[in-house]
């Protein structure tokens, strides 16, 4: 049974963190009690900010003992509210934003070792000085640390070629709920002691410790890139032409982003300063990257040689390539700026699902159809990562509608059809986001018995208090 803290207890984590690391005060809390999606609001007894592994640590043991929760916190872009904690108002929040300094980055190994609150764009700076690349890219790159790029085992832009983090991290700094400090940052390719821990804290959305730090693996920055956009006529034509763009580039091909023809008009109204790529309009337009070992015009000259043939082909039926860096960069804006632009337009049914790459043309045809007949003008809005499976697909209310009104109504069903479309393909209800408070009923719905028992098994051993994020991942049972 979790207690809310002792005034003694909070007296002990003050004076252990100091005025920088400990604070009640209302309006240093605020920003961190709500989530970027303005969908959850909670409340904490107080914001701890360690600035030290030994911090952590003393504060997961004293509340241990005391029974007391912790939601641990890095730049809090959390999609499904995971960083968010109840509205009780016992737990406490630990930020793990001071603790964000890139240690080491050896090119040699190819190895980067970031603390937990480090922010995904310094990172790959600091990879970037070093001649160096890390190869996991997304829209909140400017706030999400690599703590809660773990902690969610977050996918992005370039799974495609290699992977969500939990391809990338080679070793894990973390407290586990009794106070102890897993030591295994050591970079090792190869490491067949039993279990994997590590691979156990990527994804657990701060349900069974707190990270500290990681070990990243890098690789070579490319000579050069190459980014262009493209219009064409479905998501089955997208498909196509990323194999085709395979065929020809093979692993070249980084990023294949798919952007359907509602959501750029929603970026283009809702955010400034960004213009159509191309003259006409298209149903559909995919954003792709693609990169070469040397300098100069390799990776432009084999992009505009591929997509001029597919578009020889009828593949495509317009295309751009990127220029100049300031080009490419407003191409990726247009990208980057979906979520963004959804924010502004109003609350919307958001999902992040998977289904084998194969189905997805046909999974966003029948799902889009299959909610538009059942929600009489309701507005699909299916986006994202074409490559790995995995699409953004958000309902919005119907034009006119009282979107509150509507969502309290219609939410709830419109998730189900969703899900069950996802479930009859194989798919996936989280496929890069989480399950955080959002999606614990259909997961519970949903799940696998088998599965859900294992998850909880490994909860209970790991942290039988179930001090840890609680109300998060895990269904109650
Ligand atoms: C505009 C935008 C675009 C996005 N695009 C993508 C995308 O393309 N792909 C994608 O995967 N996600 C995306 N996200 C979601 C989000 O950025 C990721 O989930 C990211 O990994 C969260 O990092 P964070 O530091 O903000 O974590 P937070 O939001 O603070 O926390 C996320 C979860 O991790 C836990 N946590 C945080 N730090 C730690 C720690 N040190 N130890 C243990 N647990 C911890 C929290 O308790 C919570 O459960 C996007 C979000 C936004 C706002």
């Amino acid at each position: 049974m979790l207690r809310p803290p002792s005034p003694a207890l909070l007296d002990s984590l003050a004076s252990l963190l100091g005025p920088r690391g400990f604070s009640r005060e209302a309006e240093a809390m605020e920003p961190w009690l709500g989530d970027w999606r303005g969908r959850y609001r909670g409340r904490a007894a107080a914001l701890l900010s360690p600035a030290t592994a030994a911090e952590v640590q003393a504060i997961v043991g004293r509340c241990a003992e005391a029974m007391v929760a912790l939601v641990p916190q890095g730049g809090n872009t959390s999609m499904v509210g995971g960083a968010t904690p109840d509205v009780e108002g016992g737990a406490l929040l630990v930020s793990l934003r001071r603790m964000n300094s890139v240690r080491s980055v050896s090119a040699e190994d190819n190895v980067a070792v970031a603390e937990a609150g480090a922010i995904l764009s310094d990172l790959h700076e600091a990879a970037a000085a070093a001649g160096r690349r890390f190869p996991l890219s997304l829209g909140a790159k400017g706030s999400a640390t690599v703590g809660g790029l773990v902690s969610t085992n977050a996918g992005g832009t370039q799974v495609l070629r290699f992977g969500p983090m939990r391809s990338l991290v080679l070793g894990l700094e973390a407290v586990l709920p009794d106070g102890s400090l897993f030591e295994g940052l050591s970079a090792l390719r190869k490491d067949n002691r039993g279990y994997d821990l590590k691979q156990l804290l990527i994804g657990a959305e701060g349900t069974l410790g707190i990270v500290t730090a990681a070990s990243l693996k890098l690789v070579a920055a490319p000579g050069s890139h190459s980014v262009a956009w493209v219009g064409l006529g479905s998501p089955a034509a997208a498909l196509a032409l990323l194999r085709r763009l395979e065929a020809r580039l093979g692993e070249a091909v980084e990023s294949f982003e798919l952007v359907p023809e509602d959501a750029l008009a929603l970026v283009l109204a809702g955010i400034p300063g960004t213009r159509p790529p191309l003259a006409a309009s298209h149903r559909w337009h995919v954003l792709v990257e693609s990169v070469a070992p040397e300098s100069g015009r390799d990776a432009v000259d084999a992009l505009q040689e591929a997509l001029a043939e597919a578009l020889g082909e009828g593949l495509a039926q317009d295309a751009v390539v990127a220029a100049s860096e300031a080009q490419a960069a407003a191409l990726w804006r247009l990208r980057e700026s979906i979520a963004e632009a959804e924010r502004v337009q109003g609350p919307s049914v958001k999902h992040d699902v998977s289904v084998p790459v194969s189905a997805m043309p046909a999974f966003i045809e029948q799902a889009r159809a299959a909610v538009e007949t059942r929600f009489d003008g309701a507005r699909v809005v299916a986006f994202g990562h074409l490559g790995d499976g995995n699409v953004h697909f958000n309902v919005q209310p119907p034009a006119g509608a009282t979107a509150e009104a509507w969502l309290a109504e219609q939410a709830g069903a419109v998730t189900r059809l969703v899900h069950d479309l996802v479930g009859e393909a194989g798919g996936s209800i989280s496929a890069e986001h989480g399950i955080g408070q959002s999606k614990l009923a259909e997961l519970a719905r949903t799940a696998d018995p088998t599965r859900l028992a294992a998850l909880r098994a490994i909860k209970s051993a790991l942290d039988p208090a179930g001090i840890m994020n609680p109300g998060k991942l895990l269904p109650s049972v």
